[in-house]
C-alpha cells in the first residue's frame, strides 16, 4: 500500500485522485448558499443534512469520560462495519521495547523508503525524552512511535467518507479510493499518528506494512531495527514472538500502554523500566490534530533538559 501521489496527466486520467470524493468540512453546511459537492452521496453521510444528522447523534463536545474527540464522531451505524476486522482469526499487535532503542532512526528511514513518505512527514518517529540522571548529567530515552492500531479507533469513528477501516488482523487502514483528505481522522487521533499528504491530500498512517505481511514478511521497521526493540505479530497465536514477549513483560509488570485513559484499546504495548515509566515520556507524543514533525529532533531540546 504505497503512499499515493497525484499524477500529472490531467483531469481525465484514471490515476488522478477522484475530485468528487472530497466532502465538505463540518462547518460547510453553515455557509449560506453552499451546495454539497457532487459525489458525496456515495456514503450517504456527507450532504449537509446527512452530515448534520450523522453528527447529531455524537457528543457535541469532547467526551469528558475518556477525553477523545467525541464531537467528531459519526453515529455508530456509519462506522460499525468499518470497525469490524475481517474474520481471519488474526490479531496483529506490537510490543515496543523502549529499553532497547538507542535512537538510530533505522525504523523511520525504512518506513519512509518502504512507503514513499515525503520529507518533513513521518508515518513513524522516534520520540525523545531528555531527563536528568539522579547522580547528575543528562540522559536521553528514545521510543519508536507510530499508529497504535486501536481496537476502538477514534479515526474510524470520525472518518466522514468511510475510508478508515480495519483490515487484515485488525490493522487500521485507509482506503485510498475513498479518502478525500478531510482530516477528521487526524483531528480525532489521540496519538498524532496521521499526516495529510501534501500532494495527494489524503490521510497517511502506519498500515502494518500490509503489502509485506501478505507475502509473509515483517513490517519494514521491524526487519530494520538493529536493537530488536520492535516486535510485530499475531497476538492470537500464543507461540508468536510478540505474544511470548508480551506475556513475559506482563509477568514482570513492565508492560504499559499509551494514554489508556482514552479508551481506545491500543494494539501497541510498551516495555517500560521502573525508573522511566510511560507517564514520564508520554507528553512527548503528539495528540489530537497533530502529526510527527521535524522539530521533535531539535538539538536545543537536550540543552533545555527534560523538556516535555
Ligand atoms: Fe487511528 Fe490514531 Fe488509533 Fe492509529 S493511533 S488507530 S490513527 S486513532
Amino acid at each position: 500500500m504505497k503512499n499515493p501521489t497525484a499524477c500529472k496527466h490531467g483531469a481525465g486520467c484514471s490515476c488522478s485522485p477522484p475530485e468528487t470524493t472530497r466532502p465538505p468540512h463540518y462547518g460547510d453546511s453553515a455557509i449560506p448558499g453552499q451546495q454539497p459537492r457532487a459525489g458525496i452521496d456515495r456514503r450517504k453521510l456527507l450532504t449537509g443534512g446527512a452530515a448534520a444528522a450523522a453528527l447529531g447523534g455524537a457528543a457535541s463536545a469532547q467526551d469528558p469520560a475518556n477525553t477523545v474527540r467525541g464531537d467528531l464522531f459519526l453515529e455508530e451505524k456509519y462506522w460499525r462495519e468499518r470497525m469490524r476486522a475481517p474474520d481471519d482469526g488474526k490479531k496483529f499487535g506490537w510490543v515496543v521495547d523502549a529499553r532497547r532503542c538507542f535512537g538510530c532512526h533505522g525504523c523511520e528511514v525504512a518506513c519512509k523508503a518502504e512507503n514513499d513518505v515525503p520529507l518533513g512527514n513521518y508515518i513513524r518517529q522516534t520520540i525523545y525524552h531528555d531527563y536528568e540522571k539522579p547522580n547528575g548529567g543528562m540522559a536521553r530515552l528514545m521510543v519508536p512511535m507510530a499508529c497504535q492500531h486501536c481496537e476502538d479507533a477514534p479515526c474510524i469513528k470520525a472518518c466522514p467518507c468511510g475510508a478508515m477501516h480495519k483490515g487484515m488482523g485488525g490493522s487500521v487502514q485507509v482506503d485510498y479510493d475513498i479518502c478525500s483528505g478531510h482530516g477528521a481522522c487526524k483531528d480525532a487521533c489521540p496519538y498524532g499518528a496521521i499526516y495529510l499528504d501534501p500532494v495527494a491530500n489524503q490521510a497517511i498512517k502506519c498500515h502494518n506494512c500490509t503489502h509485506r505481511i501478505e507475502v509473509g514478511m515483517e513490517p519494514a521497521c521491524v526487519s530494520t531495527c538493529p536493537s530488536e526493540a520492535l516486535h510485530f505479530g499475531d497476538l492470537n497465536d500464543p507461540d508468536s514472538t510478540v505474544s511470548r514477549l508480551k506475556q513475559r513483560l506482563e509477568d514482570e509488570q513492565a508492560l504499559g500502554q499509551l494514554r489508556s485513559e482514552k479508551g481506545t484499546r491500543p494494539r501497541v504495548y510498551f516495555a517500560q523500566s521502573e525508573d522511566r515509566p510511560i507517564a514520564e515520556w508520554e507528553p512527548r507524543v503528539p495528540g489530537e490534530g497533530e502529526s510527527y514533525e521535524n522539530e521533535a529532533y531539535s538539538v536545543y531540546e537536550w540543552k533545555r533538559g527534560g523538556a516535555t
